[in-house]
């Protein structure tokens, strides 16, 4: 197993002052002068000004009252100044802890009790409510609007560029990220500056980032997609970013002859292969194209290949975790494979009951064990005992298996496992055998309540635009093809499929619509026995 110290870049491995990650970053910078970011409007940052920035607003976070370890709650639009916010926070000394934009204020009251930060910084439009919740817990409350404006940039303009970085140990928590809750509560995930550090490095060294490099970054910055691979991987190899508010198809297109990568989830490349502008010729100057947070299709990753010519590299990771596996740079980037495990990291496949390491090939519980794996769940210490092994492995909830190659599967959540008559059922094989019928756009197979099977096998399938099947038509096309207590008892469809924002499918929202499918005592009616 390679060591990650082994992987630092040349000039990560001039001393940093501390273990506090923006220490490290300062240690890295071998120009100031470089840009660091290029926001939408063309306004450019370099890396000293960005240390500069970072400085003022960590001067604001302590005049604020913020003291080291304490947490720092952040519900505010994508922007230049709200990426350094999280520098500035890490600078400071306190605990990062970003918040999806999309949550209401009944769900913001959940967090904010949860995590009781000291500070809160949120959208003017939302100050009233917001601080109503901060005053409960004695958090401050500061504004930051999509341009960064408010409140807290007020206070950050009247103080100096200059502060000291508070020293830290590698194992103190950098930031806490609250897990999308898809098949539960909500978790927050505690992540020290050595698991954002080693990862950030060990992703330099996989995809070969250089400071030549320029992402187009494109995704949220309150998920562990956008704020830690994509901003960590660009500002720890003095790379550039093109930072957009939100994925736009015309942008980014607009952007790839001035880039050389992007980051993104499985909807990017979906939306991309369906503009007419998607060719060689476009992507001729980039060099790199990753794909994580959601299953990419076998489909979309032959399509992109088809059109550009370039093999999309699809990774996998998780909040707790951050980045598992990858496909390789050089090699072959698998269509439906999440590629190999990365340096440094392990990864074995159990059976979830025994926690027995399973042979090759066979479908059972991910576990992963290395530099990259979260402290444990704020203030859920039973919570976090349950889902480690004794020798330190991380049930990650992800089942999957890997292949004589050593390439990792993932095959789905384990909560999504449907149990029909006793037998497991794996959505994603059902999946594919689905997505692969003439007419079929994409699928997504849940189980629900059933009188007699406990739960039933049910899809929801989009079509392909102008491509209409019906559910005879998939039934007769599976016949054969899975065993017969895999098929669907009944195929539903639907003009796309609920996602959150990082383009993962809800399977928790379409159980809920479809719950009472086949009635309170459905009885199986030998559709498809
Ligand atoms: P999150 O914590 O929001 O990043 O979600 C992590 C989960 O997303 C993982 O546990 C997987 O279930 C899923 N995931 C991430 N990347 C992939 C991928 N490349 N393929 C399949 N599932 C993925």
């Amino acid at each position: 197993m390679t060591e990650t110290s082994a992987q630092l870049p040349l000039s990560a491995q001039s001393e940093a002052a501390s273990a506090n990650l923006f220490d490290r970053l300062v240690a890295t910078i071998a120009d100031g002068t470089r840009t660091a970011i290029v926001a939408e409007d063309g306004a450019r940052f370099t890396y000293d000004d960005l240390v500069r920035f970072s400085g003022r607003l960590a001067n604001a976070l302590v005049a604020s009252h913020v003291k080291p370890g304490d947490r720092v709650a952040v519900q505010v639009e994508k922007s230049v100044p709200a990426l350094v916010l999280y520098l500035a926070t890490i600078r400071a000394g306190a605990v990062y802890l970003p918040l999806n934009t999309a949550y209401t204020l009944t769900e913001l009251a959940y967090f904010i009790d949860d995590a009781e930060p000291a500070l809160v910084i949120c959208d003017p439009a939302k100050l009233e409510g917001v601080g109503d919740l901060a005053s409960r817990v004695g958090a401050g409350t500061l504004t930051m609007d999509a341009d960064g404006d408010g409140t807290m940039m007020a206070l950050c303009d009247q103080q100096s560029n200059d502060f000291q970085t508070v020293g830290r140990a590698g194992s103190d928590l950098a930031a806490i990220l609250y897990t999308s809750g898809t098949t539960g509560r909500s978790k927050g995930a505690m992540l020290s500056h050595d698991n954002l550090m080693s990862n950030a490095l060990t992703l330099i060294e996989t995809w070969r980032f250089t400071p030549d490099d320029v992402l187009i970054h494109a995704l949220p910055i309150y998920h562990t997609h956008g704020l830690f691979v994509a901003s960590n991987v660009t500002l720890f190899s003095g790379a550039s970013m093109i930072f957009l508010p939100k994925f736009d198809a015309d942008e980014v297109l607009a952007r790839m002859p001035s880039a050389t990568t992007l980051m993104g989830v499985p909807t990017f490349y979906v939306r991309l292969l369906q503009h007419a502008g998607l060719t060689a010729a476009s992507t001729a100057r980039m060099r790199l194209f990753v794909s994580g947070s959601a299953p990419l299709l076998a489909e979309t990753h032959r399509a992109w290949k088809a059109r550009t010519g370039h093999a999309i590299l699809e990774r996998y990771g998780m909040t707790e975790t951050n980045m598992n596996t990858s496909n390789p740079y050089d090699g072959e980037r698998l269509p439906g494979s999440v590629g190999f495990p990365l340096p440094g990291i392990s990864l074995r496949v159990t059976d979830s009951e025994s926690g027995e390491i399973l042979p090759t090939n066979e479908i059972g519980m991910i576990e992963v064990r290395g530099p990259n794996v979260f402290h444990g769940y704020w203030r859920m210490p039973e919570k976090t005992a349950s889902e480690f092994r004794p020798d330190g492995f991380f049930i990650t909830g992800d089942l999957g298996k890997c292949d004589a190659r050593g390439y990792v599967f993932i095959v789905g959540r384990g909560k999504d496992l449907v149990i029909t008559g006793g037998f497991n059922v794996y959505p994603k094989e059902v999946e594919d055998e689905i997505d692969a019928v003439p007419g079929v756009f994409e699928s997504a197979v849940i189980g629900l309540p059933h009188g007699d099977l406990g739960e039933a096998v049910t899809a929801v399938v989009v079509c392909a635009a102008g491509s209409p099947v019906d559910e005879r038509a998939i039934l007769d096309a599976l016949d054969g093809r899975l065993a017969r207590f895999k098929l669907p008892k009944r195929i539903l469809f639907a003009d796309d499929l609920p996602r959150n924002a990082m383009g993962k499918v809800q399977k928790n929202v379409l159980r809920e619509i479809h719950q009472g499918l086949y009635g309170p005592y459905a009885e199986d009616r030998g559709r498809n026995p």
